[in-house]
């Protein structure tokens, strides 16, 4: 008789719209591993007791997607230092009634700036728009570049002040509302809020970009997001979506739980050239 498939999948509210089933697949075929990629719809009330299920009928990992990642590090038994820093969890490890939170949106997103654009930022000025829990995992890998300034602007002040706070031993970071940023043009900004997800640019100040800074929206899209074209408009240097980040963070997810890399950069030409569906 066949062994029954090793059981992943993604959780988050609403999730329908997720790529990750597609990455893992591809990854899977590509490692020529075994294994089920499945999506999990739980509002956050039902969260909890859907990761126990999935836990207690022996599934082996799950990515963890908006809202979750707070709730994620909360619920974990142990987390690595990367995910505790953060306060936020995209991947869980279920082994031996134990559950594990790591945190691999960091180490994707670096992964798409450095390798895959080329990017280089230590001594450059960073903004970062957006205060929630992508943010919050990103901050500590981007302090580790060194860059001179690390810049967390929201709507009004309060969030991204605080989370700053959090990391000031790591680097230059500081947290402000996107009205009293400095008027000097940022080497990197990334938009790092939901607006995308609404249609929406956030009240980015025009002064903050310019012809060379770069633009990289964490949200991804089959068509340019409002604040790619928003860049765009505005001369920006480079314009770029999220797709590289994502098949990053969910390779590391894959090595975390199959020990092994796989190759990223044919997955990201697919997702970022296959047509609107
Ligand atoms: P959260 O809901 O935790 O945080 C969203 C943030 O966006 C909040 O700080 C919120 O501000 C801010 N925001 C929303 N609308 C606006 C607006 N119109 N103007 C200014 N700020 C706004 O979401 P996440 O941090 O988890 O995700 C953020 C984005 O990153 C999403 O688009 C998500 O899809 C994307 N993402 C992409 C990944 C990838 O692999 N490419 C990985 C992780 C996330 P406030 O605090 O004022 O409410």
């Amino acid at each position: 008789m066949s062994q029954p498939l090793d059981q992943y999948g993604v959780i988050g509210h609403p999730v329908t719209h997720s790529w990750s089933p597609f990455i893992h697949a591809m990854f899977a075929r590509q490692t020529g591993q075994e294994l089920a990629y499945r999506l999990y719809d739980a509002a956050p009330e039902q969260f909890e007791q859907r990761v126990h299920d999935f836990a207690a009928q022996g599934g082996r990992g799950l990515n963890v997607t908006l809202p979750h990642k707070p709730a994620a590090a909360s619920l974990a038994s142990q987390l690595t230092p990367r995910a505790e820093r953060a306060g936020a969890v995209n991947t869980l490890t279920f082994n031996e009634g134990r559950i594990f939170g790591d945190n691999t949106d960091g180490v994707g997103l670096v992964r798409d700036l450095c390798t895959n654009l080329g990017l280089r930022l230590a001594a450059r000025r960073i903004l970062i728009v957006g205060a929630g829990g992508a943010t919050r995992g990103v901050i500590e890998p981007l302090l580790m570049l060194r860059p001179a300034e690390l810049a967390i602007a929201g709507r009004s002040a309060d969030r991204p002040v605080a989370l700053a706070a959090a990391f000031t031993e790591l680097g230059q970071v500081h947290g402000c509302a996107l009205e009293d940023l400095s008027p000097d043009a940022f080497d990197l900004v990334i938009n790092a809020t939901s607006a995308s997800l609404h249609g929406e640019v956030p009240a980015i100040p025009v002064a903050a970009i310019g012809a060379s800074s770069t633009c990289y929206d964490m949200a991804y899209a089959k068509t340019d997001t409002p604040f790619v074209r928003w860049a765009r408009e505005r001369g920006c240097a480079l314009a770029v979506q999220g797709w590289g980040m994502l098949v990053e963070q969910a390779a590391e997810s894959f090595q975390v739980w199959r020990g092994m890399r796989p190759k990223t950069a044919p997955v990201i030409a697919l997702l970022s050239q296959a047509p609107a569906g």
